[in-house]
C-alpha cells in the first residue's frame, strides 16, 4: 500500500473564522416555475413510481416553499459498500450524502460542492464531492478505538467545523461557508447555517438505514433519503426569523421574538411529520411522499434530476500527484518493487513500477 493521494486540498481551517463566513454561499432553492409544469391541465396524480438516486424538487406555493426531495438506493449503497466502514460510520456518511444531494444539486452551474467536516469525534473527517450536474463520491475517516455502541450520527462528530465549498473552475473564486459542529448532527449545523448565513427560513430532515432482505440477491443494503424546504415568500419580511441570542447581552434581556408567518408554521409542522421510513422506503414513491404532505394545499414537482455514484481518479491524475512528489519520496513509496497508490474516495488501486512513477511526464 502506497501513500494516500490528497485528491483535494484541505479548506483553508486555520485562515477560517467561525463566527463570520468569509463568502456567502448561494444555496437557495432555485425558482425552477419557468422551466416546466405552468399549466393548468397538466394536475394529475402523483407517480407511485419510485425513483431512487435522484432529486425530486418541488413547490408548494400556496404555502411559499419550496423544496427538494433526495431518494438514495444503489448509488449510496455503492458508495458505502465499497468503503465498507463499521455501520455507525456508514449512516452518518451517507447523511452527509443525502445533504450534499439536497444542497449541491441546486447549484445552476458547472463546477463543485464540497461538503466537508472536520471535529475531534470518532469521526473525524468525511469529505462528499458533488461534481454538477450528478456526480458524486465521498468518504470518511474515523479511529476504530473510539468506537463505541449506542454512539448516534452526533456522537460520532463531536465538536467541530462543517465547510461547504463551492467551486466553479480554476478561473472563478471558491467560496466557503464554515458552521460550528457543538455535539449536534448534521441536520443540526444545516440548520445553523441556513439561520446564520442565509437568513431563510430552512429545514431539513436527513434520514439513512439499512435493509436487509430475504430471498435472492443481495441481502443486505443501505438506503437514504431526505427533504429541504426554505420558506421563500414575495414579501421578504414575511420570512422574518429572530435575531440570534446574544451571548454577551446583559441578564435579564428580552430575548428577541419574531411572530412566524402561519404559512411557515404550517409547513413546518406537516414537515414534522415526516417519518425516517417514509423517505427510505423503496416502495414509496417522492411524488407520493409529497402528496402525503401536501395534498391539502397542492404541490407542484419538477423533472428529477439524477444522481450517479462516480469517482473522478484516473491513473493520469495519479501520476500527475506523483510528479509533484520529490525524487526521494516517490523512492520511499516502492514496496516490493511497486508504487501503489490508492484512491480514498472510490479504493481503487493504481501501481506503478518504480520506473514509470520516475518517468511521469511533466505537466504541459
Ligand atoms: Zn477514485
Amino acid at each position: 500500500m502506497g501513500a494516500i493521494p490528497q485528491l483535494d486540498p484541505p479548506p483553508p481551517w486555520a485562515e477560517a473564522r467561525t463566527e463570520r463566513f468569509r463568502a456567502l454561499i448561494p444555496i437557495r432553492i432555485p425558482d425552477e416555475s419557468t422551466s416546466a409544469m405552468t399549466s393548468e391541465s397538466q394536475i394529475r396524480a402523483p407517480s407511485a413510481t419510485p425513483v431512487d438516486d435522484a432529486v425530486l424538487p418541488f413547490e408548494v406555493s400556496a404555502l411559499d416553499i419550496r423544496g427538494r426531495l433526495t431518494k438514495m438506493g444503489p448509488a449510496l449503497d455503492e458508495i458505502l459498500t465499497k468503503h465498507d466502514y463499521p455501520a455507525p460510520v456508514s449512516k452518518l456518511l451517507g447523511e452527509a450524502i443525502v445533504l450534499t444531494t439536497l444542497l449541491g444539486s441546486a447549484l445552476k452551474f458547472d463546477g463543485r460542492f464540497i461538503l466537508q467536516t472536520q471535529t475531534d469525534g470518532p469521526v473525524s473527517m468525511i469529505i462528499v464531492d458533488f461534481q454538477s450536474p450528478d456526480r458524486l463520491r465521498a468518504y470518511a475517516r474515523y479511529d476504530a478505538a473510539r468506537l463505541q455502541a449506542g454512539q448516534d450520527s452526533a456522537a460520532l462528530l463531536g465538536h467541530g467545523h462543517l465547510a461547504m465549498t463551492i467551486d466553479q473552475g480554476p478561473d472563478m473564486s471558491r467560496y466557503q461557508g464554515l458552521v460550528k459542529l457543538e455535539g449536534g448532527n448534521l441536520e443540526d449545523a444545516a440548520h445553523e447555517y441556513f439561520l446564520r448565513s442565509e437568513q431563510i427560513p430552512t429545514q431539513v430532515r436527513l434520514a439513512v438505514g439499512e435493509e436487509f432482505r430475504g430471498g435472492d440477491g443481495p441481502k443486505h443494503r443501505w438506503r437514504g433519503g431526505g427533504m429541504l424546504i426554505q420558506f421563500l415568500p414575495k414579501a421578504p419580511e414575511r420570512a422574518r426569523q429572530a435575531d440570534l441570542h446574544p451571548g454577551d447581552a446583559p441578564e435579564g434581556t428580552a430575548a428577541h421574538t419574531v411572530e412566524e408567518d402561519d404559512a411557515w408554521t404550517e409547513s413546518r409542522a406537516l414537515f414534522g411529520t415526516i417519518e425516517d421510513v417514509e423517505l427510505i422506503d423503496p416502495d414509496l414513491s417522492g411524488e407520493r411522499l409529497l402528496f402525503r404532505l401536501f395534498h391539502e394545499r397542492g404541490v407542484r414537482v419538477y423533472p428529477v434530476q439524477p444522481i450517479h455514484a462516480q469517482c473522478s481518479c484516473s491513473r493520469d491524475a495519479v501520476a500527475n500527484m506523483l510528479k509533484s512528489f520529490s525524487a526521494k519520496d516517490r523512492a520511499d513509496m516502492v514496496e516490493n518493487g511497486r508504487v501503489a497508490v490508492t484512491c480514498e474516495f472510490c479504493s481503487s488501486t493504481y501501481e506503478f513500477t518504480p520506473e514509470e512513477a520516475e518517468a511521469v511526464p511533466a505537466a504541459e
